[in-house]
């Protein structure tokens, strides 16, 4: 069952109400969530689902169900199980989210310094990575770190845009990660547009403003391949 993802309109809410629609061994499934699923390098959220009887359903990880816009809320093991119908309120680790959310948009802004292919990239609370098709001898980490920090102190507020399948067939150059296609089926596309920095297809969970990340920290730049040149990022603070 299709679920309303609260989180695509304001990732900035903490806690929602939402009515229980599934229960089976994957997961519990609820009309309507702020719990990001796993997905586009980024991992799902936790928290806890709050039941008006006082019990706390620890929720460990969240993934993407079946259908389009379905979402798996993954009780911690022992948790009580919530009945369909009922309402709960539901809590995301917020710290957990608000690092991923400013790790995540800092990706963006680095993917337009190092100007190549993007062929992976993963999102943790405490580091991220992006993984590019280049050259090694053109990846240096101090040189990443000064112009990813100068674009973040442009201090740009960020903006969702969608636009339709078709138009994102006709301007393939937005789509700069090769390993992460954007989800198609729904007959339109979300992208995150950092006015004057970037702009590409993706569902994750942003900061509304890039001065929000602060700055950042280049930790390692490694080789991992032929067309993987890992250059793995922190927050400066
Ligand atoms: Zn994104």
């Amino acid at each position: 069952m299709a679920t309303e993802l609260l989180f695509r309109g304001d990732a900035y809410l903490r806690t929602a109400q939402a009515r229980v629609t599934g229960v089976t061994a994957r997961g519990i499934e609820l009309d309507a969530t702020i719990f990001y699923p796993l997905g586009g390098g980024q991992p799902g959220d936790t928290g806890v689902l709050a039941r008006a009887n006082g019990d706390r359903i620890v929720i460990a990880d969240t993934r993407k169900g079946d259908a389009i816009d379905s979402v798996l809320h993954i009780p911690a093991p022992a948790s009580p199980s919530p009945e369909i119908g009922e309402t709960v309120g539901l809590e995301i680790d917020w710290a957990r989210r608000y690092a991923l959310m400013r790790l995540h948009t800092a990706l963006h802004v680095m993917s337009c310094v190092v100007v190549a292919p993007v062929t992976g990239g993963n999102i943790a609370p405490d580091k991220a990575r992006l993984d590019f098709d280049i050259d090694m001898s053109l990846l240096d980490g101090g040189k990443i770190e000064r112009e990813t920090n100068a674009l973040i102190a442009r201090g740009v507020e960020t903006e969702t845009v969608w636009i339709t399948d078709e138009e994102l067939d006709a301007r393939p150059e937005l789509v700069k990660t090769m390993s992460v296609q954007p989800p198609r089926g729904a007959g339109r596309v979300r992208l995150l547009r950092i006015p004057g920095i970037d702009l590409q297809p993706c569902g994750g969970t942003h900061v509304r403003n890039i001065a929000e990340i602060g700055g950042i920290r280049v930790l390692r730049i490694r080789n991992e391949g032929r067309r993987n040149r890992r250059v793995e990022i922190a927050l400066a603070s």
